[in-house]
């Protein structure tokens, strides 16, 4: 951030928009002789104080709460002023106005997105995990998600952190304590079981690591994009997930010329879902345009799933599909529209068994459950039908488990990719160390040096060692007053 990070700043808090109240805050290192001289009386600490909110001309401009709280005792860590008064766009563009206008004299200015947690990580009110688990609770888009980003916020992740680089740092003050006396160098590892205890250490970080992709499962979601050929049922797959109507449903081929993207969650984990073109030779060039897209598309995808229609399941089409996906991309391929299919006798419990039509039948009957199939190839097949709702469920807690998700699990907090790329750099450096402990001779150290670097990438989840970019890249993410 370019701004000086100790002028006063100020914000609207609350969203854009109409409701029932709105916020303005201002937050500045002593804001205490303003705040009272803006308001036209004493403020009592952390005390609310209804009031007229009047302009330098004493014009009423609203009405509402003044609440004060000094510093450090305050989000900030500074000096803050709240005023809410009613929550209408107009209303408290003209309180922000006049405050900024009476502000000009102390230097007051708008703060820049978050900036006010920003500054709360700075006079250290949070470390730089539950900074960031500011911006994921308000951001999150399931109950699962709030609840894991209100964990990482109250400093669950960050203890947990904390915790393995205190035993880090134990192991390394070990070593280099003994690094001053040469002598001792061939017996310390001996001596203070360091394999051992380093063995330790690494399982706790394993297991760390583990939770925190989950958090990183829960956060992020899976991309995944529907591709087939036009009318196999796409866009009705993506309602029926949706369980909305979000793309244009009609037997026309060709229909879905642009990409749809639709988020859904399974569990609480979103999962981003692209409807495509129908991959077919055209003729029409706007159409032509969405079926490049769609290519494009399915080049980013986590997960590419190929959706069939089960009536016709050795389409050479589809084989000309199936040729022209990236490799490495998981493919999850799904024959649609089953309730077309040739109906068997009643099945006992209503379940909704089909028999395949066709030559292949023989080779491919579907599972009972009309669940997975596993081909030749290991080649995974699902039937289902986007109309009746057969097959879903199987389908659902199958693209979790491609999301890496375990069903059940609890993901205790939120992670980031950064969290989890620091983790695993922590990890590499373990197992460094431990090689250099497996050959004890002369290598103390190399050992202490891989300790240190382990604590490092440690550390930088929590934020005490950051660059300034990192912290503007974090930080600018955030929402206005936040
Ligand atoms: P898209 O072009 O692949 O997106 O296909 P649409 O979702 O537009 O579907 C094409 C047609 O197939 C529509 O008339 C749908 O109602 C129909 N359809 C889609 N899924 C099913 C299904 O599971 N069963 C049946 N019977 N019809 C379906």
């Amino acid at each position: 951030m370019s701004a000086s990070s100790t002028d006063p700043i100020i914000a609207i808090a609350t969203a854009p928009g109409r409701g029932g109240i709105g916020v303005i805050r201002v937050s500045g290192p002593d804001l205490s002789a303003w705040a009272e001289a803006l308001c036209g009386q004493a403020l009592r600490v952390r005390h609310a104080h209804y009031l007229p909110f009047r302009n330098q001309q004493g014009e009423t401009l609203d009405e509402g709460l003044a609440l004060f709280f000094p510093g450090p005792h305050s989000y900030t860590g500074e000096d803050v002023l709240e005023l809410q008064g009613h929550g209408g766009p107009a209303v408290l563009r003209r309180v922000l106005d006049d405050c900024l206008a009476r502000g000009a004299a102390i230097g007051l200015r708008l703060a820049q997105p978050g900036e006010f947690t920003q500054r709360a990580f700075l006079n250290e009110r949070l470390d730089l995990a539950q900074a960031e688990a500011v911006a994921d609770l308000i951001e999150a888009s399931s109950t699962a998600a709030a609840r894991s980003a209100m964990a990482s916020l109250s400093g669950a992740f960050s203890a947990e952190i904390d915790a393995l680089s205190e035993r880090i740092v134990q192991l390394r003050m070990l070593v280099e304590a003994t690094l001053d006396f040469p002598e001792e160098e061939i017996d310390f590892l001996e001596k203070y079981q360091a394999a051992k205890r380093l063995d330790a250490v690494t399982a706790t970080l394993d297991g760390v690591l583990r939770t925190a992709r989950q958090g990183l499962v829960l956060r992020e979601g899976l991309h995944v994009v529907l591709a087939g050929q036009p009318n196999v049922g796409k866009s009705s797959l993506l309602n029926a997930l949706a369980g909305e109507d979000v793309a244009i449903v009609t037997p026309i081929a060709g229909t879905t010329r642009d990409r749809v993207i639709q988020q859904i969650h399974i569990e609480g984990i979103p999962l981003h879902i692209v409807d495509t073109a129908g991959l077919r030779e055209t003729e029409d060039t706007v159409e032509r345009i969405g079926i490049e897209r769609s290519w494009a598309e399915i080049a980013r995808a986590q997960v590419i799933l190929h959706l069939q229609d089960a009536r016709h399941p050795d389409d050479p089409l589809d084989a000309e599909i199936v040729r022209r996906l990236p490799a490495g991309t998981p493919v999850l391929r799904v024959l649609n529209k089953v309730d077309l299919l040739e109906v068997a006798a009643p099945a006992p419990h209503g379940s909704s068994m089909v028999k395949k039509a066709g030559p292949t039948s023989a080779s491919q009957a579907p599972s009972p459950d009309l669940g997975l199939e596993f081909g030749p190839a290991a080649d995974e097949i699902l039937r289902i039908s986007a109309r009746t709702g057969v097959g879903l469920d199987t389908l659902r807690a199958r693209l979790l488990r491609i999301a890496g998700w375990t069903p059940g699990a609890e993901s205790p907090w939120l992670a980031r990719e950064r969290h989890v790329r620091a983790l695993e750099d922590a990890r590499a450096h373990l197992a460094l160390a431990r090689e250099h402990a497996a050959h004890s001779d002369q290598v103390l150290d190399l050992f202490a040096e891989e300790l240190r670097l382990a604590h490092e990438s440690l550390c930088e989840i929590t934020g005490q060692f950051t660059s300034d970019d990192l912290l503007g890249v974090i930080f600018s993410s955030f929402c206005i007053g936040k």
